[in-house]
């Protein structure tokens, strides 16, 4: 090409000069490459690393920071479905403790709707999701904080042996209960064992709150032939679960596991002794003939050889010492009442369940705990032996039963402070 032969149009530069613009336009275009680059990293590396990713515009990252970068992701869209519902979130990636931001935040408000009665007393239902609720182990959900952990003893860990095999017969024998509900890592073997050599079974909850307000031991299945009352026990975990709770829970799925887990249950355990009638009361060993022979001798009702003399009922006499439950709450059926032993006002009703004191029997929980101990004791008698209450049933009941809970506890605390002041 002939020098001087190229001008650029409508400028008076000559070759050497356009060769100089040239090369210093290269040069500039390159730095503010190198710039845009430098920034461009830093922004995506951490200095801000809500900006792209809360738009949902870069699912891979979300995926990275999870807590599990093993687990296959989803594509964008099904992401930005699942953030939409934590309860998604959480039920793909058990893993992940934490969720946090929005998602959460609309996750609190869906279960806070499902579980909050309306004036007409039944609880709301968004959709239809309540009934599929997952069981969130290792997670709760907390007011405005969103997701939150739960404390290490209801996180998911793997259930012994032992548990695990309990919770197999149980799934086996109480429909309502599933094999997710069970394994939550919540149940601990303690130890003892029924006569047949079942273990003794604890869910130990902790309160949600800080400092816990109290602890309530939870009693189901006391008679065998009652597997609501197992059902029941479970969907009020779940409740726990899900709403937190003010107090620390030992719930007792089981306490006579042999008579549950039997074909078919029975009420009394693989001694033949019911266990509600052999607790070591005062004067058991007269009054429990008595009242044996006042029964007709029926062998469902039957007291036990001595006071206190089954395996069962000497672990809950343990347990009620180790645990010094402030309550204690026992499901049985089929009455479809609400029975009450002890001196603060008494709750009047549990869902549809009506106060209709039964007074006690020689060996019963009532009498050993509310008159021996001064635990009051509340005896839910759900309608149905098998059928559990239907769900909305179930959250009333448990409203009412934290409702009055509240209240004990609140005149606990104002009785010690009036205490005090006497004192000084
Ligand atoms: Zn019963």
């Amino acid at each position: 090409m002939a020098n001087g032969s190229f001008k650029p149009q409508g400028h008076a530069f000559g070759g050497s000069d356009t060769r100089v613009l040239i090369a210093g336009w290269i040069a500039s275009m390159a730095l503010v490459a190198m710039v845009a680059v430098l920034v461009t990293a830093y922004f995506s590396g951490g200095g801000d690393s809500r900006s792209p990713v809360a738009d949902g515009q870069a699912p891979s990252t979300v995926a990275e920071q999870s807590s599990d970068s093993s687990q296959p992701r989803p594509d964008a869209g099904m992401t930005r479905q699942e953030t939409a519902d934590s309860e998604t979130v959480v039920k793909s990636s058990p893993d992940t403790r934490i969720e946090t931001g929005a998602a959460g935040d609309k996750s609190v408000a869906a279960s806070e709707s499902a579980s909050a009665p309306d004036e007409s007393g039944v609880a709301r239902k968004p959709e239809d999701t309540s009934g599929k609720t997952p069981f969130m182990p290792g997670v709760k959900l907390a007011g405005a904080q969103g997701l939150v952990p739960m404390p290490s003893a209801f996180a998911r860990s793997a259930p012994s042996e032992s548990v695990a095999g309990w919770c197999k017969e149980l799934v086996a024998h109480v429909d309502a209960v599933s094999t997710d509900d069970c394994m939550t890592g919540a149940f601990k073997d303690t130890g003892h064992r029924s006569v047949d050599g079942r273990p003794m079974i604890v869910g130990d909850i902790p309160a949600t709150s800080r400092p816990a307000q109290g602890r309530v031991l939870l009693i189901s299945a006391t008679h065998g032939d009652e597997p609501s009352s197992i059902a029941t026990a479970f969907s009020w975990i779940k409740l726990m679960a899900s709403n937190g709770t003010n107090y620390e829970w030992n719930v007792v799925p089981t306490l006579n596991p042999d008579g549950a887990l039997h074909s078919p249950a029975t009420r009394v355990n693989a001694n033949g002794v019911d266990l509600n009638r052999n607790l070591p009361t005062t004067g058991w060993a007269k009054e429990s003939r008595d009242y044996w022979r006042r029964v007709g001798f029926e062998k469902r009702r039957f007291p036990g050889e001595s006071a206190g003399s089954e395996p069962e009922n000497r672990w809950l006499a343990d347990e009620i010492g180790k645990f010094k439950p402030n309550v204690i709450i026992s499901l049985h059926a089929p009455y479809g009442v609400l029975d009450y032993d002890g001196e603060f006002p008494p709750p009047q009703k549990l869902g549809r369940l009506n106060l209709h004191r039964l007074g006690v029997y020689p060996g019963s929980l009532g009498n050993f705990a509310s008159h021996m101990r001064g635990i009051p004791v509340i005896t839910v008698e759900l309608n149905d032996a098998n059928e559990p209450p239907a769900e909305a049933e179930v959250q009333q009941m448990w409203a009412d039963l934290n409702n009055w809970l509240d209240r004990y506890f609140r005149n606990v605390r104002q009785a010690k402070v009036n205490t005090s002041n006497d004192a000084g």
